[in-house]
Order: structure tokens, then C-alpha cells, then sequence
């Protein structure tokens, strides 16, 4: 447990800007708990509430399950994407909270044939930032691959002949043409998921319980 939550009542919620915040208030005000800033306007990474024994640290979409397994975070909301990459280690995931759902999908260039290039054994280069569920994916259909890792604008890699394919999460499929591409393959359905420190759900279950339930409930639409 870190210095910061020693002797501490203080409940911490890690999560990231953007869609799974947003998806999340909804979620947080179930549980009586309103966030009292806003992480898109506020400079601070400590956001307090209503309650001031909770408060939100916001990090990055694929920190978050590393502040939760040491414990800087008693829970956090990440995806399937990002817990897939971290393993999951020291997690307790108990809910699905079906919310920034989307698909993981390899995509390509149009003009490109990746139903050929698989069939004739060809080598792809593959850019994504999931590099651990790519691999996954390609081992299991027998593709060979070279993996580049990038941390961002996946989807510029085939465009400058970076890769031949890149793996990424897609849920309208807009920017995937606005850049010429096509989707050409579904690896799995993404939503994010709760997750719990696991020391944090034995010494604070108390606290975490009512919090636990009423995100079940209101998740459950
Ligand atoms: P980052 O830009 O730091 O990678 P995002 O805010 O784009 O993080 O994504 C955070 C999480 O939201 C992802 O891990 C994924 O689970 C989900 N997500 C990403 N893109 C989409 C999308 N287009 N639709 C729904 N959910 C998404
Ligand atoms: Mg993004």
C-alpha cells in the first residue's frame, strides 16, 4: 500500500480522460458520487468529489491498471485493450461495465488484398500499439508477422508504407476511411471493465462494496 493511502478511509478511482470518464459519471452519480471538476478544463490530476473520501486520479488510458495493481488506485475503469496488454496481474476484475464498447479489427489499405496476402503466406508487417493481442491473433491463424510497436495515429503506418496492416480499436469505422482504410478483420468485442486492487477489495471492502454494486446496476442496461 503506498504512503499516500496509509491510515486512509480515502477511496482512489483511477481513470482516463475522455470516453471512459464520460462513460463513467453516469456510473459514479449511481453510486451517490458526483465528480466536482472537470478533467477536460481543470490542470489538476487529483479531482475531488462530493464525497470527501473519494477522489479520482486521472491517468492515462494504459496506466491505469498499473496504478491499481501497486495500489496508488483502490479501482479503476480500463478497457479489454488495455488489460489484455498489462495481463492483468494483482487485478480483480468483477464487472463489465459495457460501456466504450468497440471492436479490436486489422485494417489495411484500400487496394490492399490481405485475403491473398494470408492465403499465399505472405509476411506482414503489422503496426499497433496491442502488440500482445496481435500476436495472439496471427499465431492462432498461422500468419507470420512482423510487429511494430507505435503509441499512437496507428493509422498512419500504412499510408507511408510503414506496414502492410495495423491493429487497432474501431467502433464507427470513420477514421479508418477518412484515411483510406479498410477494415478487413474482427479480432474480438472491446467494453471496459472495473477493476479492483486486490488488497484494497480485503481491507476496504466495506467502503467498496455499496460502490461495486451500484456500478453493477447501473451497468446492467
Ligand atoms: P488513448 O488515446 O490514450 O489510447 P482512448 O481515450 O482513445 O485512449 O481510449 C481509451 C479506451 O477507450 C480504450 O482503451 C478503448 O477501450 C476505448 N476506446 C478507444 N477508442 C474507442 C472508440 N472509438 N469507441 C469506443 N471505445 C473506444
Ligand atoms: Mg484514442
Amino acid at each position: 500500500m503506498s504512503a499516500f493511502q496509509a491510515d486512509s478511509q480515502q477511496l482512489i478511482l483511477a481513470l482516463s480522460k475522455g470516453r471512459i470518464f464520460e462513460d463513467t459519471l453516469p456510473l459514479l452519480e449511481a453510486a451517490g458520487i458526483t465528480v466536482t471538476e472537470n478533467p477536460e478544463t481543470s490542470r489538476k490530476l487529483i479531482l475531488p468529489t462530493n464525497d470527501p473520501n473519494v477522489r479520482v486520479l486521472i491517468v492515462r488510458a494504459t496506466d491505469v491498471p498499473t496504478y491499481v495493481q501497486h495500489g496508488a488506485a483502490d479501482f479503476g475503469v480500463a478497457g479489454k485493450d488495455v488489460l489484455l496488454e498489462h495481463g492483468g496481474e494483482g487485478l480483480y476484475q468483477p464487472i463489465d461495465l459495457h460501456i466504450a464498447e468497440c471492436r479490436m479489427s486489422v485494417a489495411v489499405r484500400n487496394g490492399f488484398d490481405y485475403e491473398t496476402a494470408v492465403r499465399q503466406g505472405a509476411r506482414l508487417r503489422v503496426a499497433t500499439k496491442f502488440v500482445e493481442t496481435a500476436r495472439a491473433h496471427f499465431a492462432k491463424k498461422g500468419v507470420h508477422v512482423d510487429l511494430i510497436k507505435l503509441y499512437g495515429s496507428m493509422e498512419l503506418a500504412p499510408l507511408v508504407g510503414l506496414s502492410d496492416a495495423i491493429v487497432d480499436v474501431v467502433s464507427t469505422g470513420n477514421t479508418l476511411r477518412a484515411n483510406d482504410l479498410k477494415e478487413v478483420e474482427a479480432i474480438m468485442d472491446i467494453s471496459s471493465r472495473l477493476i479492483v486492487n486486490q488488497a484494497a477489495l480485503k481491507m476496504k471492502r466495506e467502503r467498496l462494496q455499496p460502490i461495486l454494486e451500484a456500478f453493477e446496476r447501473a451497468s446492467k442496461k
